[in-house]
């Protein structure tokens, strides 16, 4: 029993078990699910597995996330789009207030709404000329309340101040609008794709991606293990043991056994399985996906023996270094003057 409870699996259970009890427990648990799934998609893939599911998992919870996303940006955006315009019959009933820029200064009002129209319009604060800014502020008053728009003919002569004007109202209506949601720039982006038709393109590309994430996968991997790197086709579809004259090996069957602890990088039991063969390439002729099992054998082995000299020169230098030190401390004389005791060599 103890076996199954890896930590993964506890961790999945404790959380599961707080999702229970705290909602917002959930999204950690989908959280430590996808890492996970990630976790183990990365260590499969380190390890060059044939079995790579849960780097396949982790693809599609990834791709599942992007789409998720994207509908959901979709939304977000097409909701704030809604609520662009100004609307007056959308602003919630109350006072609102607002300042803009007029020719001598700011100009406050405060704006009041009832069942979706303007009913009063109070200017707070203001310093525009009242012979122009003053006479002008106030036909604009009428105006909008007249027409319930804030988009009203500026009065001639007294730009500045109508302008201004209408910015302050313009502001205050804003308040009472429905909060607009926040958009970031990812969302925006993602809405573009598919306001554009180009979701498709996209999810097209996530495929090719796939595709060439699997390509670079297994070049990688070919290029690590080097001339071994043929075995990481192997299918394990045993042709090769059908056709070899050996078939079974040390107890496993042969050849398939050898090239899949190549492609392990097993490189001693290669080593070990290889005096088997006696070279007739029936395996290779027949092998579907062309790997000649003799071939991977010799460059398993060639790796090895790399491998052994390597260590055996790392061995040697540490021995070398090991002769020296000792050398030196033989060398050393130890000198007694008037002055004391000192070591030389
Ligand atoms: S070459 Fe070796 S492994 Fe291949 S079929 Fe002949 S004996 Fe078997
Ligand atoms: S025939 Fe080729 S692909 Fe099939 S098991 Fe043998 S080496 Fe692998």
């Amino acid at each position: 029993m103890e076996r199954y409870l890896t930590r993964p699996v506890r961790l999945t259970i404790f959380t599961s078990l707080l999702a229970l009890v705290f909602p917002a427990a959930r999204l950690l648990l989908v959280g430590l699910l996808i890492g996970i799934a990630l976790w183990k998609g990365i260590k499969e893939l380190k390890a060059g597995n044939q079995n790579k599911s849960y780097a396949y998992l982790s693809i599609v919870i990834i791709f599942l996330l992007l789409t998720g996303y994207t509908f959901y940006s979709a939304h977000q955006v097409r909701t704030a789009l809604q609520n662009v315009e100004l609307d007056i019959s959308q602003v919630k009933d109350g006072q609102y207030q607002g300042q803009g820029e007029g020719k001598r200064g700011l100009i406050k009002v405060a704006v009041e709404v009832n069942e979706g129209e303007v009913t009063e319009i109070k200017i707070l604060e203001e310093s525009e000329t009242p012979s122009i800014g003053g006479v002008a502020m106030n036909k604009l008053k009428n105006q909008i309340l007249k027409k319930q728009a804030v988009e009203v003919d500026s009065i001639s002569g007294a730009t500045l101040s109508s302008n201004g004007f209408k910015a302050a109202v313009s502001k205050a209506l804003w308040e009472g609008m429905p909060k607009k949601p926040e958009v970031s720039g990812l969302a925006k982006v993602m809405y573009f794709l598919l306001e554009n038709n180009l979701n498709k393109v996209t999810f097209n590309s996530l495929a090719i991606l796939f595709i060439i994430l699997m390509m670079v996968d297994y070049t990688i991997h070919a290029i690590l293990a080097k001339d071994t790197g043929q075995s990481l086709n192997c299918m394990n579809c045993q042709t090769c043991v059908g056709a070899c004259p050996v078939k079974i090996a040390d107890g496993d069957p042969f050849p398939m056994t050898m090239v899949l602890e190549a492609r392990l990088g097993n490189y001693e039991r290669v080593e070990e399985l290889a005096p088997y063969c006696v070279g007739c390439s029936k395996c290779s002729g027949k092998c579907p996906a062309g790997i000649s099992a003799p071939s991977v054998a010799g460059s398993s082995i060639k790796l090895l023996n790399k491998k052994r000299q390597e260590e055996a020169a790392k061995e040697r230098d540490v021995v070398k270094d090991r002769d020296i030190i000792q050398d030196e401390s033989i060398d050393q004389t130890v000198v007694t003057t008037d002055q004391g005791v000192s070591v030389e060599g």
